[in-house]
């Protein structure tokens, strides 16, 4: 059965450089933070987040990074810090969620899985991007983001197929890539529709990663 009949699909885009090595790569700060809630029934985007974001650390975006993601350099000038974008994006999912009746994974005892799932593509927007950036930064990061669903993950076992790219895994299944790829928002749309299609393919969701597996219910998760 499918627990989830909605998915938040969230797409980090962030600060890069040109053949940067590894470790620059894993201190990259996100300057787009865009979120889609789909109802996984009809297929439809029920709600958008979608806010741009200043990096400090490293306010200059190089040429590569904006010509990667389309993000010009006033659009992050005239963006706000990490830490008030998630405090907009917490009362946006607050709202959101409540309108639905619907819950996140370890937010209610009644039901540990919840019936709404954040999904990415790989584990690095929520596994390395947000948590390393966090922790860096020394900013508290809610425990909703310790959980996700990894569609990389379920799409390559149901297809029995590796994707070289996003791209490739939508051309494959049939799916056109709507938008400019690269943008945060695109990317979290399409997203959202590879989720519809996997699962009117058959494909069953679950968890791939939890950050806190021992913890029963997730704390001051007040949504
Ligand atoms: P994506 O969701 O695939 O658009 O990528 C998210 C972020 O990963 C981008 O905003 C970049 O910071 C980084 N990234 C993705 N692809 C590349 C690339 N080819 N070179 C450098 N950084 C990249
Ligand atoms: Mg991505
Ligand atoms: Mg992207």
């Amino acid at each position: 059965m499918q627990p989830y009949t909605y998915v938040i699909a969230v797409d980090f885009e962030a600060t890069c450089w040109e053949k940067q090595a590894p470790p620059q790569w894993r201190e990259a700060e996100i300057i787009e933070f865009p979120a889609v809630l789909v109802n996984l029934k009809t297929g439809k985007i029920e709600a958008e987040f979608h806010q741009y974001i200043l990096p400090i650390e490293s306010p200059r975006l190089s040429s590569y990074c904006t010509e990667l993601t389309g993000i010009q350099q006033k659009t992050v000038d005239s963006g706000v810090p990490l830490q008030t974008a998630l405090m907009m994006f917490h009362e946006w999912l607050r709202k959101e969620l409540r309108a639905r009746n619907l819950t996140l994974p370890k937010m209610s005892k009644s039901n540990i899985l919840g019936n709404c799932a954040f999904v990415t593509w790989t584990d690095w927007d929520f596994g390395i991007c947000l948590a390393k950036e966090c922790t860096r930064k020394r900013m508290r990061k809610a425990a909703y983001f310790n959980q996700w669903i990894d569609v990389r993950a379920i799409y390559r076992s149901w297809y029995k197929y590796r994707p070289c790219n996003f791209s490739d895994a939508l051309s494959h299944v049939g799916l056109a890539f709507e938008g400019r790829a690269h943008s945060g928002i695109d990317d979290a749309k399409n997203l959202g529709a590879l989720m519809c299609k996997m699962v009117r393919d058959g494909a069953l969701f679950s968890i791939t990663k939890d950050l806190t597996p021992y913890q029963q219910l997730n704390p001051n998760c007040v949504l």
